[in-house]
């Protein structure tokens, strides 16, 4: 019983991805999944950081070099576009993907149970699951987020190894839809065209999003999108090309098989806990980012756009709730002028560059700051 039952929910898994993997790729290209999305629109880092002011169209930003030894120029098309206008006339229908609605039925299903499994797990597996929760999250927000998506810094390729690694633990799409999807929420924030639309709700920009067909202008947009930096770079593209195999191996495998080898939790405990979740909880931590961050809190940086600055999102997303400064300094690596408040994600880029693994992180002047609050912020900054 106690290896049988993780075995087949596992198997269950495993013949999603592996056995249908037709339906298992419409599911992931489709739904342009994943989650996150959190972080705002890029304006032109050499404007914007020698005080000119960044604005909506001015931003097309240009990174000298990114990643170290990739790309030495490449055009992250993450700011704004206000020339987009939604096509007027009635909306396209809402068609639900019923294999993606059983599969997060299912996943959160076991997520609950597992809930009820943590008094049951030793101390060294609930360790575990928290590390394999912070190892998920610094993925999609070190990784996929402020370093693939927005090009806010350079890592080696060791860093960038780690954080593809990681990134499978989240599974959360592979790096390069994951960035390719970011940079279109960006681009067309709260419109047709952006994949987490938070206009269409809180469930829609949580996760509903994931088990509809996506609004045509979401692809045809995101098809449009310059991502040859993304193309260019050889850890991307090595995830991409293996990226069910790394999923089965980081997000199932790997969480279930550690505290069961190493110091003898059940497989079912191990399965339910770390595993399920586990990847529930990042999950949720990052939708917060495309639905309670786009929906409640205050916009001292910018009142005319809908990301907010969300202490809980904050806290649960590692650093990612500074939404409204996000969405307004999109390249800015830190992703808040307040540092390692609350901001795991930059203490661990920090920490890298300490290490010699990263480097050239972009900031915001003071200054700018300064600027853009008088000009449009709602008047609720606090200076610390
Ligand atoms: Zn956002
Ligand atoms: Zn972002």
């Amino acid at each position: 019983m106690c290896v049988a039952a993780p075995t087949i929910t596992l198997s269950f898994w495993v013949t999603v991805i592996l056995r249908q993997t037709p339906t298992w790729t419409l599911f992931l290209k489709q739904q342009t999944y994943i989650f996150y999305s959190p972080f705002f629109e890029h304006q032109s880092s050499e404007a914007t950081m020698t005080g000119t002011e960044p604005f909506a169209k001015q931003q097309q930003q240009q990174h000298t070099s990114v990643n170290g030894d990739v790309c030495s120029e490449a055009a992250v098309e993450d700011v704004f576009d206000n020339t987009y206008k939604e096509k007027e006339g009635p909306k396209p229908p809402r068609i639900l993907v019923w294999r993606n609605i059983i599969l997060m039925s299912v996943l959160h299903l076991g997520a609950v149970y597992g809930l009820f499994l943590i008094p049951a797990a030793s101390p060294p597996t609930l360790l575990w699951a928290l590390v394999c929760f912070l190892l998920s999250a610094l993925g999609v927000t070190a990784g996929a987020h402020r370093l693939w998506s927005h090009r806010t810094y350079k890592a080696s390729l060791p860093l960038r190894i780690f954080l593809a690694v990681s990134n499978s633990m989240a599974f959360q799409n592979d790096i390069f839809e994951w960035a390719r999807d970011h940079r279109v929420h960006h681009k067309y924030s709260e419109t047709d065209a952006d994949p987490h639309n938070a206009s269409r709700g809180f469930f829609f920009a949580h996760v509903g999003w994931l088990l509809v067909r996506k609004h045509p202008d979401v692809i045809e947009k995101g098809r449009k999108l310059e991502l040859s930096d993304l193309f260019a770079d050889k850890v991307v593209m090595f995830q991409r090309r293996h990226y069910k195999l790394s999923v089965l191996l980081m997000c199932f495998f790997v969480p279930m098989f550690v505290p069961w080898y190493f110091w003898g939790e059940s497989l079912w405990v191990s399965y339910f806990v770390p595993t399920l979740l586990r990847y529930a909880l990042v999950l949720n931590a990052s939708w917060l980012v495309n639905s309670a961050a786009h929906m409640w809190g205050n916009r001292p940086y910018d009142k005319n756009i809908n990301p907010r600055e969300n202490i809980f999102v904050t806290f649960s997303a590692i650093g990612e709730g500074f939404h409204n400064y996000h969405h307004t300094f999109p390249y800015d690596y830190a992703t808040s002028e307040y540092g390692w408040k609350l901001n795991l994600t930059t203490c661990f880029i920090d920490f890298m560059c300490f290490l010699g693994l990263a480097k050239d992180c972009k900031r915001v002047s003071r200054e700018v700051v300064l600027s853009r609050l008088q000009r449009t912020g709602d008047g609720s900054h606090r200076s610390g």
